[in-house]
């Protein structure tokens, strides 16, 4: 592509040329940061936010996956406690494939209640991994879950931070924190950081089919959805695959290798 013509995309995805200038130097060497998602139920912690998890996990830094239920609802005809077991089982598959951990907080799904039970839970639980980088749901969403996990995580990573908030651990200040694309939170959700993926895309795909949800057996299709939305993320940064976020700042738009 000419560099003009280059220019010219990446001003119409509003990447304007002082990210361009930047994205074409080499990276500094710095250490990958460690990555929590927190996810309302194990299905979003995997598909809307997994390929964030491999990428820095790739890259040598901890990863963990947090959900606040195990989504045990999901299943019209497999009842929910044995549902919520294929949840737990799938995740802990999946977050061996992608060397990450699991932590699991067993509120009801479809019923997590926003109050400090729940966030000072997290915050422990921030304080016990010492995430650099969150990831969670954005709260423009069809689902009362995901903007329930919104509001807790914005808190509890608050909680986390305050050292004269005493808990079983000392205070851990998160450094950055993102928004995932998500199907069910796409109300008012405006990317700002193009991911590229394409090193886990593979890995993590694989990963997500652990899930018995996966192929569309509960009526969505998680892998075309978010497979082609790799692919669209990816023309859109000029990547092969790609995973688009946002930021509570909404920075200018970036393009980024790792977070
Ligand atoms: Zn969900």
């Amino acid at each position: 592509m000419h560099l003009h013509t280059r220019r010219r995309f990446l001003e119409v995805l509003g990447l304007g040329a002082a990210a361009l200038s930047a994205a074409q130097k080499p990276e500094a060497a710095r250490p990958p940061g460690g990555i929590m998602a927190i996810a309302a139920h194990p299905g979003d912690a995997f598909f809307a936010m997994g390929a964030p998890v491999a990428l820095q996990t790739s890259l040598g830094a901890p990863g963990v996956f947090l959900s606040l239920s195990l989504g045990e609802r999901g299943s019209a005809s497999i009842p929910p406690e044995r549902y919520g077991a294929m949840q737990r089982e799938a995740s802990q598959r999946a977050a061996r494939m992608l060397a990450a951990q699991t932590a699991f907080l067993s509120w009801p799904d479809g019923e997590i209640p926003v109050n400090d039970e729940v966030k000072f839970a997290v915050a422990d639980i921030i304080r016990q991994y010492k995430p650099a980088i969150v990831i969670t749901h954005w709260n423009g969403s069809l689902h009362k879950d995901h903007k329930a996990c919104h509001d807790i995580a914005t808190d509890a990573i608050f909680y986390a931070g305050l050292p004269a908030i005493v808990r079983r651990n000392p205070a851990h200040a998160v450094s950055k924190t993102f928004y995932a694309d998500n199907w069910e939170d796409a109300d008012g959700f405006r990317a700002d950081t193009y991911l590229d993926i394409t090193p886990v895309f593979d890995r993590w795909q694989d990963a997500c089919s652990a899930f018995p949800m996966w192929r569309g057996e509960n009526g969505f299709r998680y892998n075309d959805y978010y497979r082609s939305r790799a692919i669209e993320r990816g023309c859109l940064s000029q990547s092969k695959y790609a995973v688009a976020l946002m930021s509570p700042s909404r920075q200018l738009v970036r393009r980024a290798k790792s977070l």
